[in-house]
């Protein structure tokens, strides 16, 4: 059973603005990097530029991931497989879609996969 269009429009421009956000952290976070470099060209500071550089390119990796993520469950909405478990075909509940609109796996499938991941430590 598909969402309604209502419904849709909604995650998609919930989605869209998410990805906005993220995308201006991005930009924000590649130009303090920079202006890092500059400023901390041979200083002693050195050695805590790189930790802040390597937690800010830390961070970048994860807001990337989320970008890509978002930009998944958009081609899914374009599709019309949005809130559809993407493991058994059945629809995700609404309550689970408004907490983590980026899940791909109904409540059900997901229980089951976190026990199997438990049963073997490892596999994801
Ligand atoms: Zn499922």
């Amino acid at each position: 059973m598909a969402l309604r269009k209502e419904k849709l429009e909604t995650y998609r421009e919930l989605l869209n603005s998410r990805r906005e956000a993220l995308v201006q952290g991005l930009r924000v976070a590649t130009q303090a990097a920079v202006a890092d470099e500059v400023t901390y060209a041979d200083s002693i500071d050195q050695a805590s530029a790189d930790t802040d550089r390597v937690l800010a390119m830390k961070m970048k990796s994860r807001e990337r991931d989320q970008i890509l993520q978002i930009d998944e469950a958009l081609r899914r909405i374009e599709q019309g497989r949005f809130g559809e478990c993407e493991r058994c075909g059945e629809p995700i509940s609404e309550a689970r879609l408004k907490a983590f609109v980026l899940s791909t796996l109904c409540i059900d499938c997901k229980a089951e996969l976190e026990s199997e991941e438990h049963r073997f430590p490892g596999r994801a």
